[in-house]
């Protein structure tokens, strides 16, 4: 009996192999993967969708699956840009679509239990109806669900003052790969052995599914206020937020765009080349009143020139707007972003030298870069590339573009990825940031977890 049979006897109506959803999971919205689809060589159809409606059904799919040595890819919202989601035609699709909905929301606790799939967007407006939020906004939040956040460690647009996922995650629940169920305790710390919802955190659909998640809320906040600033260079900005993130100020957007990125997005209001600073400051009204005045004084002081507070405000109404790649792909440019994150002290240079490194390759026609993720010891940078290549291989000249980025990037001591994840279009670069006795200890909790690496093969790790 094949292992589609098998789940089929268990799990009925949950095991579809139907075009329709065997094409929905084929892939996550990763520009190689567009690419190839462009070029007649789409992800192949797996051998089957598997839908479990709770965490007893996924756990019996992790171990028909490991019994028939059959792989196992996880898949959320399908929202990923690292290539984390690739279909291959022995592959069964774990997906959380029916892992739907709020499980229970303790108000005085501050606590919010919600099944891996629930779609982000629709959890926020529910929690938002009761005065709360998870405080975790990302720009896919309409796209994405609650499980592929904690499987990428993703980070959302208020993460300065909120933090992202790994910090309001308070609890969770996966079936790890031989159907086991590990549950970590509603603690809000412990000093217990090391944190086993780490184990998750990034996991990337290795190690296991994660079928619940514990969000620690916060009250919506009675005040929000936005201003924004213009600066001579990119630097100068970056020296009002790293000022700004010393004394402890924590706006929880601070997003710094370079010259290019202001013209394209803030061109109303910010002279032309200089930076722009975007900030929206939230909280107690009593205390968003005194941020604000005190940050811009920090800003004014670093150079900064007061703008009009409608560019944030503008930023705000259309910030969940997703851009998509698809259409420059189809005239001919390959386009991606990119984010990696540095010290204070290696910032600045990273950015002039990535931005001359990728600007120097063939065909690429625009490189930019924004600061959207603050702490007081260093940001990140989201780098946007553009490359129209002369002989129309968008594969190749999007590959040149990550390989040097990444390649600078190593080369300062940077970190590779803020927050998309690994994926298939790190993997090579992950022993630079690991090193190889970290990337030895991860090959050997896969092995423990996953000895015969069914568990989104291909993914993270890089090939031993
Ligand atoms: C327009 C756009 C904007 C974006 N903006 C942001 C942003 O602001 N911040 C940010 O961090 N990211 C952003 N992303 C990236 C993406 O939305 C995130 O990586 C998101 O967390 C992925 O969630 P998902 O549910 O779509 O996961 P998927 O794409 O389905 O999966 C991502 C990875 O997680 C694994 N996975 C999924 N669900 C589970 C689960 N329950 N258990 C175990 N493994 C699982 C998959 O196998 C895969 O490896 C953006 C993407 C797009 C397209």
């Amino acid at each position: 009996m094949s292992v589609v049979d098998r789940l089929r006897d268990a799990l009925g109506d949950a095991v579809r192999t139907d075009d329709a959803a065997l094409d929905a999971v084929r892939s996550d919205t990763w520009v190689r993967s567009i690419v190839a689809e462009l070029a007649g060589r789409a992800a192949p159809q797996p051998a089957a969708v598997v839908e479990p409606a709770s965490t007893a059904e996924a756990a019996v799919v992790a171990r028909l699956c490991r019994e028939a040595g059959v792989p196992v890819i996880p898949v959320g919202g399908g929202s990923g840009v690292v290539g984390g989601v690739l279909a291959r035609p022995d592959a069964v699709m774990l997906s959380t679509a029916a892992l739907t909905g709020i499980v229970e929301v303790h108000e005085e606790d501050l606590l919010a239990v919600v099944r891996a799939g629930t779609n982000g967007w629709e959890l926020e407006q529910e929690l938002q109806a009761r005065g709360l939020t998870t405080g975790h906004w990302p720009q896919s939040i309409r796209l994405s669900t609650v499980g592929g956040w904690v499987a990428t460690r993703a980070s959302g647009q208020f993460s300065t003052a909120y933090g992202s996922v790994e910090d309001l995650v308070l609890a969770l629940e996966a079936v790890l790969p031989d159907g086991r169920v590990l549950r970590t305790r509603r603690t809000p710390r412990a000093a217990s052995g090391p944190d086993l919802r780490h184990l998750l955190l990034g996991s990337e659909g290795t190690l296991g599914l994660v079928t619940e998640v514990t969000f620690s809320l916060r009250p919506l906040p009675e005040r929000r206020l936005a201003q924004a600033f213009s600066f001579a260079s990119f630097r100068a900005g970056l020296e009002a937020i790293r000022r700004s993130m010393a004394v402890g100020h924590r706006p929880p957007v601070v997003r710094l765009y370079d010259g290019v990125e202001a013209d394209r997005h803030f061109g109303a209001y910010a002279p032309d080349g200089h930076a722009f600073l975007v900030l929206v400051h939230e909280g107690p009204r009593g205390v968003v009143e005194a941020e604000v005045a005190l940050v811009a004084d920090l800003c004014r002081a670093a150079g900064g020139r007061t703008a009009d507070a409608a560019a944030a405000e503008g930023w705000l109404a259309h910030r969940s707007e997703p851009p998509s790649a698809r259409p420059f792909l189809e005239r001919g440019v390959a386009v991606d972003t990119l984010e990696v994150a540095a010290t204070w002290s290696v910032v600045g240079d990273l950015y002039d030298d990535l931005l001359a490194a990728v600007g120097a390759l063939p065909g690429v026609v625009s490189v930019s870069a924004h600061s959207s993720h603050s702490y007081r010891s260093g940001t990140n940078l989201y780098l946007t590339f553009a490359a129209a290549p002369d002989d129309g291989d968008l594969a190749a000249a999007y590959d040149a573009c990550w390989a040097e980025s990444m390649r600078v990037t190593v080369r300062h001591g940077a970190g590779i990825s803020h927050h998309h994840g690994i994926g298939r279009v790190r993997r090579p670069w992950l022993a630079a940031e690991l090193g190889d006795t970290g990337v030895a200890l991860l090959r050997a909790l896969k092995r423990a977890l996953d000895p015969d690496d069914l568990w989104n093969p291909g993914v993270l790790l890089p090939p031993s």
